[in-house]
C-alpha cells in the first residue's frame, strides 16, 4: 500500500497515478473520497477543520484495509499532520510506503495558480504549509522535476531497501554472501566494528566485488534501515556468545515479524532457548544448520532450517535458491522441524562425519602400517572402492591426501597426529546421553579425537609399552576385499546410529522429522554425501529404521563376518580401530534379541532395590528381591 501525500498542488495525483500504473496496482484519489460538506467547503475557499476531516479519514482508513488485502494500491491524499496519517494507516508498517511530495511555497503557489478544472482555492496553501508536519517514516521526493524524474526517483527509493541482510563477514558469511548475490538477491552485509582490529570489513568486502551492487556496513542500525520490512537477518558469527551478543544488540532495532536466522553451529538447546525468547519480541527466528564449508557456502552448501514454518515458507525462496541441488534438480533444503531441530540434525550430520572421518583413517592405517601399502597404492585401490557403490565426498578428499606431495614427499606424513574439534561431535555424545539413545561410532570417533589429542602421554606411553603394531598376518589379496566390505558395513551402522538418534528426539521432543527428507538434503552440497545416503533417501520412505531395512539386512548380513574378521586380525595385530569395532558391538547389540541386561537388572536390585521387570508378568509390574 502506498500513499503519496504532500500539500495541494504537489502533483499527488498526477505522480500516483503513473506510480500506480508502473507498478500495475490500483490508484485512488482521497479527494474522492470527501463527503460532500467538505467539497462545498473547499471550493468557496475555507479550510477544513479537524472535526471536518475524522470522518473522511476513517472511511479511507478502513478503504486502505481492503486495498492492502487486496493486492495493494497507490492513495493519493494529503495526509498532512501526523495525527491525520495515524487515523489513515492501521495496517502494519511494513505493509505502508508513504512518499511524500515536497516542494517550495512559490513553485507550489505559481502551479495552483494556472492550474483549471481543480476544486481547490489557492488561498488555502498558506493553511496547508502551516498544518504540514513533516513525516520521519516517509521517502521524501522533490518536485521540482519532471513527472517522469520524479517517478524513476520514487522508484528507486523505494527499492533502495535490500531483501536481506547477512551480518558476520568471516568465511561462510563472506561466501554466502557471494552465492546470494549471484542469485540476483539485493543484499545488506555488516559485520561488527572493534576499533583498532575490526574496522570497515563490510565496506572493503563490498568494494573488492562492486559487481554485486552489495550495500556494506559497520553501524548495525544503518544496516537494519537499510533492509525492506519484514526483514530477514542472517547471522553468520561464532556459534556461542556471539549470536546472543548479536542477537541482544539487534532486538531493539527491529520490528514485529523480522526474521534472525542463525546459521552458525549452533547448539540446539541455545536455539530452543532463543526461539523462546525472541517470540515474546514478535521477531521470528530460524536456527538453520549449513554444511559444506567454504566452497559449499559459495556455490550451494546444504541447509537444514528448523524454527517457524511461516518464517521458513518467507525465506524459503532465498535459501533454497542458492542451496546445492539434489540429483533430481530439487534444493537441498527443506523446513526441519521447530525449534532448534534444524541445529539438531546439523549435529548428527557433524557426528555422522566425525565416525565417516574416523572409519577412513582406520582404513588408511591398516592398509599403510598394517599391510604395508604405499600412498599412491592406497590411492588406487580406494579409487576402485568408488566404483563399487562406496563412492563419497570424504572418500574422494582422501584420495586426494593420499596423492599430495611437499617436496616429493607425502605432505600427510608432515602433519602431527593430534586432531583438533570444535565441539559439534561432543554435543552429540551429550544429546545421545540426554535422550538415552544409542550413539557408538559418533562418540566412539569423538574419543578417538581426544585419545589422539593426548599426544604426550601417547609418546611416553610408547616408550614404556614399546610399539605393537606387526604387520597383518595375511596377505594384501585375502584382506583388502575383507577391509572393504567391514568399511561399507561400518558405514551403514554409522548412518543406522545417527538416524535412529534423530528418530529418539523426534519422539522426545515432537518434532516429526522426515527422515527421507533429510538423507535427500545431504545427497549434495554437504560435507557427508555420498552413494549411501542417495540410497537411504528411498530406504526411509520404507521404514525410519535403516538396519530394519530389507536391503540393508541383505547386505549386513554378508558383510558383517568381514567387518569381525577385520576387527579380530587389525587388533590382534595391535591397531585402535574405535569405530570399526564401535560399530560391530552397536551391531552386535542391536541385533541381539537377548541381551545380558537381565543380569545388569539383578544386579541393580541387589546392591541398591531398584527392582526388575519379569518376562513372565506384565512390565507394568515391578519387582524386588531380597537377594542374601
Ligand atoms: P569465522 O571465519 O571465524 O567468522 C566468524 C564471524 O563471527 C566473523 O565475522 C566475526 O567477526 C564474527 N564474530 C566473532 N565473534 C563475534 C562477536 N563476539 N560479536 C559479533 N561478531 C563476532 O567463522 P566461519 O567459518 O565463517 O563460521 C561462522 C559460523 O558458521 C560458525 O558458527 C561456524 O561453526 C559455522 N560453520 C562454519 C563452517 C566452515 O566450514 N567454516 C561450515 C559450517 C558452519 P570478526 O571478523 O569481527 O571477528
Amino acid at each position: 500500500m502506498i500513499i503519496v501525500m504532500g500539500v495541494s498542488g504537489t502533483g499527488k495525483s498526477t505522480i500516483g497515478q503513473l506510480l500506480a500504473k508502473e507498478l500495475s496496482i490500483p490508484f485512488y484519489d482521497g479527494d474522492d473520497f470527501h463527503p460532500k460538506e467538505n467539497i462545498r467547503k473547499l471550493a468557496s475557499g475555507l479550510p477544513l477543520t479537524d472535526e471536518d476531516r475524522q470522518p473522511w479519514l476513517l472511511t479511507l482508513s478502513a478503504c486502505i484495509k481492503d486495498w492492502e488485502s487486496a493486492g495493494g494500491a497507490v492513495l493519493a491524499c494529503s495526509a498532512l499532520k501526523k495525527k491525520y496519517r495515524d487515523t489513515l494507516t492501521t495496517i502494519p508498517e511494513n505493509q505502508l510506503t508513504i512518499i511524500h511530495l515536497s516542494g517550495s511555497y512559490d513553485l507550489i503557489k505559481q502551479r495552483l495558480e494556472t492550474r483549471k478544472g481543480h476544486f481547490l482555492n489557492p488561498s488555502i496553501l498558506e493553511s496547508q504549509f502551516e498544518n504540514l508536519e513533516e513525516p520521519k517514516e516517509a521517502l521524501l521526493v522533490n518536485i521540482d522535476q519532471s513527472p517522469q524524474k520524479i517517478l524513476q526517483e520514487i522508484l528507486s527509493k523505494m527499492n533502495k531497501k535490500t531483501a536481506f541482510g547477512i551480518i558476520g563477514l568471516g568465511v561462510m558469511g563472506q561466501n554466502l554472501a557471494i552465492n546470494m548475490a549471484n542469485n540476483g538477491v539485493k543484499l545488506s552485509v555488516f559485520n561488527r566494528h572493534v576499533a583498532g582490529k575490526e574496522e570497515g570489513i563490510a565496506r572493503d568486502f563490498v568494494s573488492k566485488h562492486p559487481e554485486l551492487g552489495i550495500q556494506g556496513f559497520d553501524d548495525l542500525s544503518q544496516f537494519v534501515e537499510s533492509i525492506a520490512p519484514p526483514r530477514n537477518i542472517l547471522l553468520m558469527v561464532q556459534a556461542g556468545a556471539a549470536v546472543d551478543a548479536t542477537i541482544e544488540e539487534l532486538t531493539p532495532l527491529l520490528e514485529p515479524d523480522d526474521l534472525i536466522i542463525d546459521g552458525g553451529n549452533s547448539n540446539y538447546l541455545d536455539t530452543n532457548r532463543r526461539d523462546r525468547t525472541l517470540v515474546q519480541h514478535d521477531i521470528n527466528f530460524i536456527g538453520t544448520g549449513i554444511s559444506g564449508g567454504e566452497e559449499g557456502a559459495r556455490k550451494g552448501p546444504s541447509i537444514m532450517p528448523g524454527g517457524s514454518r511461516t518464517a521458513y515458507n518467507r525465506i524459503a525462496p532465498f535459501l533454497e535458491n542458492i542451496a546445492a541441488k539434489d540429483a533430481n534438480g530439487k534444493a537441498c533444503c527443506t523446513y526441519v522441524g521447530p525449534e532448534g531441530s534444524g541445529h539438531f540434525i546439523k549435529m548428527v550430520h557433524n557426528g555422522i562425519e566425525y565416525a565417516e572421518m574416523q572409519l577412513l583413517a582406520e582404513v588408511y592405517e591398516l592398509m599403510r602400517h598394517g599391510l604395508g601399502m604405499l600412498p599412491v597404492e592406497m590411492a588406487k585401490t580406494l579409487e576402485g572402492w568408488r566404483t563399487k557403490g562406496l563412492d563419497s565426498y570424504l572418500l574422494e578428499i582422501t584420495i586426494n591426501i593420499l596423492r599430495k606431495e611437499e617436496n616429493g614427499e607425502l605432505l600427510l606424513d608432515k602433519i602431527l597426529d593430534a586432531a583438533a574439534q570444535k565441539g559439534t561431535g561432543g554435543w552429540s555424545t551429550e544429546a545421545a546421553i540426554r535422550l538415552g539413545a544409542p550413539l557408538n561410532t559418533i562418540s566412539d570417533a569423538v574419543m578417538a579425537r581426544n585419545i589422539s589429542a593426548q599426544k604426550e602421554v601417547r609418546l611416553l606411553a610408547n616408550e614404556l609399552y614399546g610399539s605393537i603394531k606387526q604387520t597383518v598376518p595375511t596377505g594384501q589379496e585375502e584382506f583388502i576385499p575383507a577391509l572393504m566390505e567391514a568399511y561399507a558395513a561400518a558405514r551403514i551402522i554409522n548412518h543406522a546410529v545417527g538416524f535412529d538418534m534423530m528418530k529418539e528426539a523426534s519422539k522426545q521432543y515432537h518434532w516429526d522429522l522426515n527422515f527421507s527428507e533429510i538423507a535427500r538434503i545431504w545427497t549434495n552440497g554437504c560435507i557427508i554425501r555420498s552413494e549411501l545416503m542417495s540410497a537411504a533417501v528411498n530406504y526411509f520412505k520404507d521404514t525410519d529404521r535403516l538396519l530394519l531395512h530389507p536391503a540393508v539386512v541383505k547386505s549386513l548380513s554378508d558383510q558383517q563376518a568381514n567387518l569381525a574378521h577385520v576387527i579380530g586380525k587389525g587388533i590382534a595385530s595391535g591397531f585402535p580401530l574405535p569405530v570399526l569395532s564401535s560399530a560391530m558391538n552397536f551391531f552386535l547389540g542391536y541385533v541381539n534379541g537377548q541381551s545380558s541386561a537381565n543380569l545388569l537388572q539383578a544386579q541393580r536390585d541387589y546392591f541398591g532395590a531398584h527392582t526388575y521387570k519379569r518376562i513372565d508378568r506384565p512390565v507394568t509390574e515391578s519387582f524386588h528381591t531380597d537377594w542374601i
